[in-house]
């Protein structure tokens, strides 16, 4: 029989009656599945603000309220459950000890609810005439690049470990959002529970990879920012990794890399409007259709600041990208896109790495580079689609659309990928500026 992955988010458990929501689903499938699971609502927050306050918690009463949370689904004790709850209680008092939490030690804790929602929904599925097993990351082999806090996964070796452990006929239950390098846990970055849903399908050739969640899948813009908001029905890989890249929620942004190797499609549900495993609210895969307007959807992130390296000939000069670059990985700062232009060189980092690389680039020593400057308090906003760039007049339509509202675009770039164009505006002028271009392409009314 074939095997489909079927991911639950956190949103899909809220309360007992969602586990009777997700039961009701997976009986729906005729096939074998591995159901991948993440922390009960809110509990990764909890986590972490458990690491950051380390030196003022009360362990038992935070691991007796974290038993509490889960017992509450079952709705009864259960003792593997508390001791698979009270697991972490001694890496939490010796980290207490030492008054700080060691990198290595973090992704152990953060990953945990995870590991508490795993056994809980085996536990709450068997109870209920469905057949199935745990399998922990720890067990069948999901290795990573051991970078802790948002690390990647390692596909072929955790393919080879995956299918000796993975047996057909059976279901499995998986706790997300976590690998292994080394023995030692790393998270896989925050929603990181849909990218081991896509990994473990490219380990198991999986004929599809079904998300849950509590929104309807793509939306033209975030519903937050701009009203009338439409579905999107269907994407393909590089628009929704795009999308994703570029600040859109609903996917963790590694989530797609791992199908597009393999072609499996992935399914995104409402788990609130559940129809059939066959009606899902959007379909990605590789199919890359146009649509009239071209633009699918917009995007937007405020994490993102831009470092400027200004001289008058800075554009011209070979090597000194890479020497930008390569001081910026070594100190473990992520690029995540290069501007340049004759007179600057734009990097643009993280918001989160802003203070790190203020202190990086006082070091850099570059003859030809004038004057550095730093622009904060800005926005990033993403128009995709396939066909963005070849069909004449799009980028237009959407510059057109920013400019009437008299905004300021600070920055441009298009070309880096096939189907996106973004810019850069103050995240003052943000929401003005979606509302604009949605209503350029989309219609309807901005909020
Ligand atoms: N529980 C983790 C988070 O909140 C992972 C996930 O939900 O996918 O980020
Ligand atoms: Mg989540």
């Amino acid at each position: 029989m074939s095997r489909f992955v079927v991911k639950f988010g956190g949103s899909n458990l809220k309360n007992a009656e969602d586990l009777f929501k997700i039961l009701e689903v997976l009986r729906m499938y005729n096939k074998n599945l591995i159901i991948v699971i993440s922390a009960a609502y809110n509990v990764t927050n909890q986590l972490i603000d458990a690491v950051a306050k380390i030196d003022r918690l009360n362990v038992d009463e935070f691991l007796t309220s974290l038993y509490e949370r889960y017992r509450s689904f079952l709705g009864k004790d259960d003792e593997q459950l508390k001791e698979r709850v009270f697991e972490i209680k001694n890496v939490l008092l010796g980290a207490k000890l030492l008054g700080e939490v060691p990198v290595q030690v973090q992704d152990r804790i953060v990953s945990h609810g995870e590991r508490c929602s795993s056994l809980m929904l085996t536990k709450f599925l068997q109870d209920h005439g469905f057949n199935c097993e745990e399998a922990l990351p720890e067990l069948f082999g999901l290795v990573t690049d051991g970078r802790f806090g948002n690390a990647t996964v390692e596909l072929e070796t955790s393919r080879k470990n995956a299918i000796s452990f993975f047996e057909r006929g059976k279901n499995y239950v998986v706790p997300g959002f976590y690998g292994l390098h080394e023995g030692r846990v790393t998270i896989l970055g925050r929603g990181g529970s849909d990218y081991t849903a896509t990994c473990l399908a490219y380990c198991l050739d999986a004929e599809r990879v079904d998300l849950y969640k509590d929104v309807s899948g793509f939306m033209t813009c975030d519903p937050k920012h701009v009203n009338n908001v439409k579905p999107v029905r269907s994407l393909s890989y590089d628009e929704a990794a795009e999308l994703s890249y570029f600040g859109a929620k609903i996917l963790h942004h590694a989530t797609v890399e791992p199908l597009r190797k393999k072609g499996i499609p992935l399914y995104i549900f409402n788990i609130n409007n559940f129809k059939s495993i066959d009606e899902p609210d959007t379909i990605i895969t590789a199919n890359g259709s146009m649509t009239k307007d071209v633009v699918k959807s917009i995007s937007f992130t405020d994490d993102i600041a831009v470092i400027q390296f200004k001289g008058s000939n800075v554009g011209r000069v070979p090597g000194l990208l890479g020497q930008i670059a390569s001081t910026f990985g070594a100190e473990n700062v992520n690029i995540k896109s290069v501007i340049t232009a004759q007179t600057s060189i734009n990097v643009l980092i993280s918001r989160q790495d802003l203070e790190k690389s203020q202190k990086i680039v006082s070091r850099i020593k570059i003859a030809e580079v004038e004057q550095i400057d730093f622009k904060t308090n800005i926005s990033l906003i993403a128009a995709v689609g396939n066909g963005i760039l070849q069909r004449h007049g799009i980028a237009a339509r959407i510059f057109t659309a920013v400019s009437k509202e008299k905004i300021n675009v600070l920055m441009i770039s298009a070309g880096a990928s096939e189907v996106t164009v973004y810019f850069i505006v103050s995240t003052a002028d943000r929401d003005k500026a979606l509302r604009a271009i949605h209503e350029e392409f989309f219609g309807g009314e901005g909020k």
